[in-house]
């Protein structure tokens, strides 16, 4: 992963927030305050614009100065929240000289552990952590047990599927929706769902990789 291939999976995954605009701001708007879609539509948007001067950088500094334009462009709790990922993915490639799928996996756990840390949320509170925290368990585990990119990405576009499902009938605990108690049971997690999406994304590329 080089920073053409980040601008690459950055371009798609605008594409693909962009094609979910109804699911993500439907979903917002039944148990948040309906500005999640426009706050991932920003920061994507900045990312893209990005690209010239990503280009230029090593993987890790990419991911770094776009945890950087996140948290100033996103806003809302998600913003800082995906701002820590992409910061601590960032510090974590750095430590290593070589990029294996392990080290990838290392570096996505990093960043879902900064997530918990900063939000102070574990898995089952109905948020984004529900598909993030299944998904790097079963990519560490896979890439530990050496299976191939393509399997892995296979496998992950399931789990994180299910993780956004599993959001369905959990009462949320933090956010905006953890006021709404048993009102928000029935409804998914719009946060969940962009991470469900953005997996899903960059899983396809990997699978459509020749
Ligand atoms: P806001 O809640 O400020 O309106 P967004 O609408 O952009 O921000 O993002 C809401 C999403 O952020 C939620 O759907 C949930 O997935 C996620 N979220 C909110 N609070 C937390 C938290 N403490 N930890 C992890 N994720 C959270
Ligand atoms: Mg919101």
């Amino acid at each position: 992963m080089n920073s053409s291939a980040i601008n690459h999976y950055a371009a798609a995954i605008r594409d693909a927030i962009l094609a979910h605009e109804a699911d993500i701001e439907c979903l917002d708007r039944e148990i948040g305050d309906g500005d999640h879609y426009i706050n991932m539509k920003r920061g994507c948007e900045a990312i893209t614009g990005l690209a010239d001067e990503l280009s230029t950088l090593s993987s890790a500094d990419a991911l770094n100065k776009i945890g950087m334009k996140l948290l100033s462009t996103i806003g809302g709790a998600s913003g800082p929240l995906f701002a820590s990922f992409f910061m601590s993915m960032s510090k974590t490639l750095k430590t290593s000289d070589t990029m294996t799928t392990l080290q990838i996996s290392l570096a996505f756990e990093a960043g879902v552990q900064a997530i918990m840390q900063r939000g102070k949320a574990q898995a089952g509170e109905k948020t984004m952590l529900d598909v993030l925290i299944p998904v790097a368990t079963a990519f560490k585990q896979l890439a530990e047990q050496g299976q191939s990119s393509k399997d892995i990405a296979a496998a992950l576009k399931t789990i994180a599927s299910d993780g956004l499902e599993s959001t369905r009938n959990m009462l949320a605990t933090k956010g905006r929706a953890s006021g709404l108690g048993e009102r928000a049971i029935g409804h998914l997690d719009a946060g969940a769902k962009s991470c469900q999406v953005m997996i899903d994304t960059i899983c396809d590329l990997v699978l459509s990789k020749q």
